[in-house]
């Protein structure tokens, strides 16, 4: 039997405006499943189509290590015609090393670390699609002393607790927070096992004036998980979830109300990963959160994610925890925990190649 198809809602970060009216929501399907630009998709797809410029690049704790550059347009109308025919036919290409010197933007200190992570046989490519321009490569293979043992894999599995199901909510980063946190207190001895932390609270309160600008079949909106970890970090903490925030009944148009002496988690510290390396290593202790770039197919059930594909567009983006880095296939692979129910990916994860290096044409 064909699996049924469900659209879940992931989110696109860059189009976020504060005060730009949410999309009135349709009558099937009461939260859309991705934020839509204003664009067709015909125009999204298009190479040669003009993105938003004046795009913030946020948040600001991105100065050191993203350089706001010209957006997709501008690179785009560099790029020599061959590679501008197949992006548009194809959606991703191969380019030469030389190519993304010359048209990129890429500085050469930039370059010098692309270059220092020895993309696969010289290989660069590029990505285009909804408005989305990636340069991407394939690495080497990491070392097996990054593999977790079994005996860590199981527990971070364990304090992350069970697959939760964002529904049409538009929640994946208050969702992750919450879980993130949950685990972190298990690991701690703050909790004696998993719970999950009120989703609700932490999308009332977060981003208020975003909330509170809400009105329509949905109080939830897209988040960046910067402000959810300052909001982890900052307030007095996050209680933990209700009965009916766990169950189907749950409407993110129901406030969360705090009672008086309940009991509230919170982040000490929000640390910030500049490799992989580093974040893997951490993966032996902790679990560490990521956002999920995603493209056609990535929900799909018993694969290796691996990001990019030829005629394979982006549809969004996602947040989840990384619990664990396996061998899946006979391959080395990062367990993350999504929160869209058991049935997509394994069981509810996803397992995602980690030799797959991106850029998003903002930073280079
Ligand atoms: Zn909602």
């Amino acid at each position: 039997m064909p699996p049924k198809k469900k659209q879940i809602p992931i989110q696109k970060l860059r189009n976020k405006k504060k005060g730009k009216k949410k999309a009135k929501a349709g009558k099937k399907s009461a939260c859309p499943p991705v934020k839509k630009r204003e664009f067709t998709q015909e125009e999204l797809d298009d190479p040669l189509f003009s993105d938003e410029e004046d795009v913030e690049c946020e948040p600001s704790r991105d100065k050191d290590t993203y350089m706001i550059k010209h957006g997709r347009s501008v690179i785009l109308a560099k790029m020599p015609d061959d590679v501008k025919r197949r992006l548009k036919n194809k959606l991703s290409t191969a380019i030469t090393v030389k190519c993304a010197e010359e048209n990129l933007g890429l500085t050469w200190t930039r370059l010098k670390h692309v270059l220092h992570t020895e993309p696969v046989d010289d290989n660069l490519c590029l990505s285009d699609s909804a408005g989305y321009l990636h340069m991407y490569w394939q690495t080497p293979q990491l070392p097996e002393s990054f593999l977790s043992d079994e005996e860590t894999g199981d527990l971070m599995t364990k304090v992350a607790g069970f697959i939760r199901d964002q529904g049409q909510h538009e929640m994946c980063c208050f969702y992750a927070l919450s879980d993130l946190i949950s685990s972190s207190a298990v690991l701690h001895g703050q909790l004696e096992q998993y719970e999950p932390l009120s989703q609700m609270y932490i999308c009332q309160n977060s981003d208020p004036q975003e909330y509170a600008r809400l009105k329509g079949d949905h109080n939830c909106y897209e988040c960046s998980f910067y402000s959810a970890l300052k909001f982890g970090k900052e307030s007095r903490g996050i209680p933990l979830a209700t009965a009916k925030e766990m169950s189907d009944k749950f409407s993110c148009k129901e406030r969360r109300k705090f009672l008086h002496g309940e009991r509230t988690f919170k982040i000490k510290e929000v640390y910030r990963y500049k490799t992989l390396e580093q974040a893997l290593q951490r993966l032996k202790t902790h679990t560490v959160s990521a956002t999920l770039l995603c493209y056609k197919g990535w929900t799909k059930k018993k694969q290796l994610y691996i990001g990019p594909r030829e005629r394979s567009g982006m549809v969004g983006l996602h947040e989840v925890i990384m619990l664990d880095c396996v061998k899946y296939q006979d391959k080395m692979a990062i367990k993350c925990k999504s929160s869209n129910e058991e049935d997509i990916g394994v069981d509810g994860y996803i397992y995602v190649d980690p030799h797959v290096m991106f850029i998003e044409e903002r930073a280079y």
